[in-house]
């Protein structure tokens, strides 16, 4: 198939262009397109045959339901059959932003969408792209993020091209995210509201407006539970190719192990890195390749980017330091526990 690649403006995107990818979601094709979070594989969430289209193309299994983007609070009508007073809270203080909200479905979503769950999750993105895309298409979007399956989420149009060039019909390209992860999940369709997935928007944000929001464990990733509820929570993800330890403790004995762990691999012969999350100072160590992020902001922005660089590096080994679950540390730790081969505490 002949992939279209549109290179826009990520903050004033240009109309016409736009307008082709919009076309294109309308006659059922796919189009990846940024949004603040990661980029997303976006179809017609009206069109059951286009919908598949997303799974088949990511490799998705068809138990995982998708997020479906919307462009104005009218839209949320007509996919959501019970609006709670706190999801009009929520999106008051977050839409257009990188939170989505659980809510009962309207039967206007096909099963599909939802993974025959009785609930639809929905956020509004803020990235000037997506708005301009969902408003011209006119269409609610349903659209998981634009990687093959179990891979690191795609922050680039770059990572879009490698697992989607040639595969869907349109790749809009925008440049680089900002946030790097995910949105938030949180869930309202039951009597009390539940964080599915940490993303941009963190916990201690959620609840001052939700002061009864329960922190689910799959939200943590501390076990390996699985809820029917949100099915996707139980595949492993966002994974490098090389293996990835995880240390995790006390922050200077996590740091200290992750460096000891990364030397032992370096000498035994294994092409190894070492990523540092939350880490002022600079490090250099004898042939292990060192990326440092000074900030849990910057760790964020730039994870996936990170794990998917070592990987065309050919590097074998990973370690990474774990951090606490303040702010966004609860999203980035989810994140790397699900994607690390190894979990060691100290
Ligand atoms: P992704 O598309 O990769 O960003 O993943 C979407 C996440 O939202 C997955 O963890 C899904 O399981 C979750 N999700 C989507 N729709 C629902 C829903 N109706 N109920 C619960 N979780 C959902
Ligand atoms: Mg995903």
């Amino acid at each position: 198939m002949k992939t279209l690649v549109l290179k826009v403006n990520p903050k004033k995107p240009e109309l016409e262009k736009i307008r082709i990818a919009a076309e294109l979601l309308r006659k059922g094709k796919l189009v990846a397109f940024p949004t603040e979070t990661v980029y997303g594989l976006g179809a017609n969430a009206f069109d059951e045959q286009a919908v598949k289209k997303i799974f088949k193309a990511k490799g998705r299994p068809l138990d995982n339901p998708i997020i479906v983007h919307i462009y104005s609070l009218k839209q949320l009508y007509e996919i959501a059959s019970k609006i709670p007073e706190e999801a009009l809270l929520l999106a008051k203080r977050f839409w257009p932003g990188p939170l989505t909200i659980i809510l009962p479905k309207k039967k206007s979503i096909p099963d599909v969408v939802t993974a025959n769950l009785k609930t639809v999750a929905v956020r509004m993105p803020k990235h000037a792209v997506a708005r301009a895309l969902c408003k011209q298409a006119a269409l609610p979007i349903a659209a998981p993020s634009a990687n093959i399956s179990g891979k690191p989420s795609p922050t680039s149009a770059k990572h879009v091209k490698e697992d989607f060039y040639g595969k869907i019909a349109c790749i809009i390209d925008a440049g680089r995210t900002n946030i790097g992860l995910e949105s938030t999940v949180v869930d309202l369709s039951s009597k009390r509201p539940v964080l599915l997935r940490p993303g941009g928007v963190t916990a201690e944000q959620l609840k001052k407006i939700l002061t009864e929001l329960e922190v689910h464990a799959v939200a943590k990733a501390e076990k390996s539970v699985s809820i029917a509820k949100s099915p996707g929570t139980k595949y492993r993800h966002y994974a490098p190719e090389a293996k990835l330890i995880l240390v995790e403790g006390k922050k200077e004995k996590a740091l200290a192990k992750a460096v000891e762990l990364a030397e032992q691999h370096a000498i035994s012969g294994l092409r190894t890195a070492l990523l540092l999350i939350d880490v002022k100072k600079d490090m250099a160590l004898e042939n292990v390749v060192v990326k440092r992020f000074s900030t849990k902001l910057s760790a964020a922005r730039h994870l996936f980017s990170a794990l998917r660089e070592l990987d065309e590096q050919g590097i074998e080994i990973i370690v990474v330091n774990g951090i606490d679950e303040r702010g966004l540390g609860l999203a980035i730790m989810n994140r790397l526990r699900r994607a690390c081969s190894e979990r060691i505490r100290v």
